[in-house]
């Protein structure tokens, strides 16, 4: 397969309109791609017009080595915005221009073409790759839950998710960038330097959970002059509100050290009906981006057990509703698949590369819910463009991907 074959992937993909659904028209393309290098695939249908696809290459016998890439996108957004349109791959000045050609379909097609390059070189692999091409990432992962439930990524020692790592070299010298990743100036300013690339990457290693809830509390409606005949359904939830509060500060000190602390935010606070009735109803909605040495159901738990505390204090009715409840990923800086990822991308990427945490969550969630042993990272081409108008991806770091994901696939199965 040439260069030109890999740029004409990615524009197919970006052709393909995948808005969180119609993921099965991605799926018919990556399987017939796939056929045509004699890879079978399995389809693993989530809805109509939703396929998740899995396809693996290698002799079964040593460990098995994952790649996930979610198929579908974001919405395309302002189309007055863009300057291309964004169902079309459009290169321009060494960038392909178009919705989801940074998150991720240059990332997905990368994983896909260099397993197709090792099948059709004949490499001998000592195990297995696996794709995982998803359905429903950007609405939490719901292709990534399926094929876990289903095991398909029980025997995995490691698996390496395709999404985004970079960012245009000038932003990491910028303010915006302290708060998302944590380097001194100096590192900041070496890391610039050192770097023979147009974007600099990272290899993350770790991102935050997410736990979020609603606390519904139920009083009894009465006139306002008359309120001693009914309950005020605020009263015990602005208690409830103090003593997680306090239960987040007493937290505080317990942090992941890549991570840092989980973050607690109030979203949502609705209550009362009108300005002279007692109100009979109230709730709030909490968000918490959780670290791993405080699991989500241990942080549940507590939380239950503060509001069980205020329903026996005042005898209020609160109860709580798991919103979403999605595990943080976090893999040793120090596993191979780590180490490896980092070396063999720095020699591709001709930069350093650090090894970091993000806030935000991927498939990784519900595959280390499944198998908390996996070795997990983070690491594709893409950049901040993601989730934007103009979005883009720059080809030269796109083929380099596909290089580098080449080299690793066949050293973490060679075990060197
Ligand atoms: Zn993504």
């Amino acid at each position: 397969m040439r260069i030109a074959e890999y740029d004409q992937i990615l524009a197919d993909l970006v052709a393909i309109p995948s808005v969180n659904d119609h993921e099965a028209a991605v799926a018919d393309y990556l399987e017939k791609l796939l056929a045509k290098h004699h890879i079978t695939a399995q389809r693993v249908p989530y809805a109509p017009g939703r396929d998740n696809l899995v396809a693996e290459i290698g002799n079964g016998q040593g460990p098995v080595l994952g790649f996930d890439g979610h198929a579908d996108t974001v919405a395309l957004g302002d189309r007055a915005k863009w300057q291309t349109d964004p169902l079309v791959g459009t290169i321009k000045a060494g960038k392909m221009y178009g919705r989801g050609v940074t998150d991720m379909k240059a990332g997905l097609a990368a994983g896909m073409i260099a397993m197709i390059q090792l099948q059709d070189a004949g490499v001998l692999l000592n195990g297995t790759i696996r794709l995982l091409a998803t359905v429903g990432e950007e609405i939490g992962e719901l292709g990534a839950h399926q094929l876990a439930e289903q095991g398909y990524v029980d025997d995995m020692a490691g698996i390496v998710i395709g999404e985004p790592s970079g960012v245009v070299k000038d932003f990491v010298t910028q303010p915006a960038a302290q708060s998302i990743f944590p380097l001194s100036p100096e590192e900041r300013d070496a890391l610039v330097a050192a770097n023979q690339n147009t974007e600099q990457h990272f290899v993350v290693a770790a991102h935050k959970g997410t736990l979020a809830f609603r606390v519904d509390s139920v009083g009894q409606a009465a006139h306002s002059s008359m309120p001693e005949l009914g309950y005020n359904a605020i009263t015990p939830l602005l208690t409830f509100y103090n003593r997680v509060q306090q239960y987040f500060e007493d937290q505080a000190g317990l942090k992941d050290p890549i991570l840092g602390p989980a973050t607690p935010v109030v979203t949502l606070l609705n209550a009362g009906e009108q300005i002279n009735t007692v109100p009979a109803s109230a709730s709030m909605s909490i968000n918490v981006r959780t670290i791993p040495e405080k699991t989500n159901d241990a942080m549940l738990a507590d939380i239950q057990a503060l509001a069980d505390e205020v329903n026996q204090a005042e005898q209020a009715h609160l109860t709580i509703r798991v919103i979403s409840k999605l595990s943080p990923m976090s893999t040793d800086p120090n596993a191979r698949l780590v180490q490896l990822t980092k070396r063999i991308g720095e020699k591709h990427l001709k930069q350093q590369l650090p090894v970091i945490g993000v806030s935000g969550g991927t498939d990784a969630s519900p595959i280390v819910d499944r198998n908390p042993n996996i070795e997990a990272v983070v690491f594709g081409p893409g950049n901040f463009s993601a989730h934007q108008v103009n979005e883009y991806v720059d080809m030269g770091i796109y083929h380099q991907y596909i290089n580098l994901y080449i080299d690793l696939f066949k050293h973490y199965l060679a075990g060197m």
